[in-house]
């Protein structure tokens, strides 16, 4: 996979982002909305506070819902950092004239990105420039409630996106165990163990009871959160004495029995069978996000080695397909780890031939109706991995237009549960998607 045309964009050659480098994405990009190209940047340097920037007022901090999605351990942040973070900034406003933009929280203090002090509030800085007033998100009322055990109910049922999805990791474990199995990106074990490290109450499997103790206040007290989410890791053998299917299917069966459609459900798990399916389908599921991750036929195998071995990529394609037959194809909805595929040391060297590698997965799956979403590469220090640079910018840039592109020439519908489109609508925080979708250019 070497590069022989010079114009070509080399992985490694990516230089700190500038307020210059910016304006020149903003007047080449015309198609993708500003909004949408700090979203990705900010995502993909990660983003600093300064400390005084989180000493007023009282919002949601991070609770680690799943990964930790920092880019430095736990144990090298301040105290201040590590307990004070925000879930999300939304930032307004600045050099650029942003729409609210929502935007996940991934700490690194080598970022050209900082929040800091001012005396008119926190602001997000691109080194000496303002790019507008940041919010840190606000505490649900029922956050202030304790679970019969004592637990927080942001440790058992958390909100993410601005309060929009319930985000409900009921087993914080994978059974896909070490580099031979681990998918290489992931750092769902670590991060559980450098949760516990950290002091932090982190439950491994949340029981039933519990979740459904908290959301009972949810019920009753917020208007906000529209959607759950249930997920966690693979279960390979059982768990609690269960099969992975009979796992899951507790949590949503428990939780459309007492609360039916009180909110729109969400699965993400691995690729099953369509007969396993319709149990979860009829008891009032509605989304379904059997994640492939990478589409590369190659790379998956090197990347998501637990899931080759166990299931394998044809098979897992092949699933994907079939279970629009249960959920119908705009319910289903798999990730795909954006920029994985330009991860070292077996991705390629290009934005170019990642870019097209990753657009026929799309266009594959589009043309089938499904509408594949992706979360921003986060190369977290314990994964197999490990730190390396991210991608470039340029190739979120190309990804979001390609993404774009591909869903509007099959005319395809937003995606659910995922709140409005567009920007200064889209509330999904971990990458800008939702940000394009409609946007009809400068
Ligand atoms: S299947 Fe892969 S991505 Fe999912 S939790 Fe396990 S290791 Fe992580």
């Amino acid at each position: 996979m070497e590069a022989t045309d010079q114009k070509k964009t080399s992985y490694t050659q990516d230089a700190m982002t500038t307020i210059d480098s910016l304006e020149a994405f903003e007047k080449q990009y015309t198609r993708i909305p500003v909004e949408a190209i700090i979203k990705q940047d900010v995502l993909r340097l990660g983003v600093h506070f300064d400390e005084k920037s989180l000493e007023k007022g009282d919002y949601k901090t991070k609770d680690y819902f799943i990964f930790t999605f920092d880019h430095i351990p736990l144990q090298e942040q301040s105290e201040t950092v590590r307990f004070r973070a925000p879930e999300e900034i939304k930032v307004s406003g600045g050099h650029f004239n942003l729409k609210p933009t929502v935007i996940s929280v991934r700490l690194d203090h080598r970022s050209p990105y900082q929040v800091r002090f001012t005396e008119e509030g926190p602001a997000l800085y691109l080194n000496d420039t303002n790019l507008g007033s940041v919010e840190f998100p606000p505490i649900p009322d029922w956050y202030r409630h304790r679970t019969e055990s004592g637990k927080s109910p942001g440790e058992i049922a958390p909100v993410i996106e601005w309060g929009y999805l319930l985000y409900l990791t009921v087993f914080r474990n994978c059974q896909y165990f070490g580099k031979d199995e681990e998918c290489a990106f992931c750092d769902i074990n670590h991060n559980w163990r450098q949760q516990k490290m950290a002091g932090r109450p982190y439950t491994g499997i949340k029981s039933v009871e519990e979740l459904l103790e908290v959301l009972a206040w949810v019920d009753k007290e917020d208007n906000t959160a529209k959607v759950y989410t249930i997920t966690g890791g693979s279960v390979l053998t059982n768990l609690k004495k269960k099969n992975e299917t009979d796992f899951y299917f507790e949590y949503a069966e428990a939780i459309e029995s007492k609360f039916p459609g009180r909110w729109m459900g969400k699965m993400v798990t691995q690729a099953w069978e369509k007969e396993d399916l319709w149990r979860f389908k009829n008891v009032g599921i509605q989304v379904y996000h059997p994640n492939y991750e990478i589409w590369d036929k190659k790379l998956f195998p090197l990347i998501c080695p637990g899931k080759e071995r166990f299931i394998g990529r044809e098979n897992w394609i092949r699933r994907i397909i079939e279970s629009v037959e249960v959920f119908g194809p705009s319910h289903v909805i798999p990730n795909f780890v954006g920029g994985v595929e330009l991860a070292k040391p077996h991705g390629y060297d290009t934005v170019e031939e990642a870019v097209a590698s990753t657009g026929e997965g799309l266009d594959y799956f589009m043309s089938h109706g499904v509408v594949p979403r992706f979360t921003t590469w986060c190369p977290e220090p314990y994964t197999t991995l490990g730190s390396q640079p991210g991608p470039p910018l340029k190739y979120f840039l190309e990804l979001l237009t390609v993404w774009k592109d591909t869903f509007e020439k099959y005319n395809l519908p937003v995606p659910p549960g995922y709140g409005e489109p567009g920007p200064g609508n889209a509330v999904f925080s971990v990458s800008a998607f939702m940000d394009v979708i409609g946007y009809e250019g400068r």
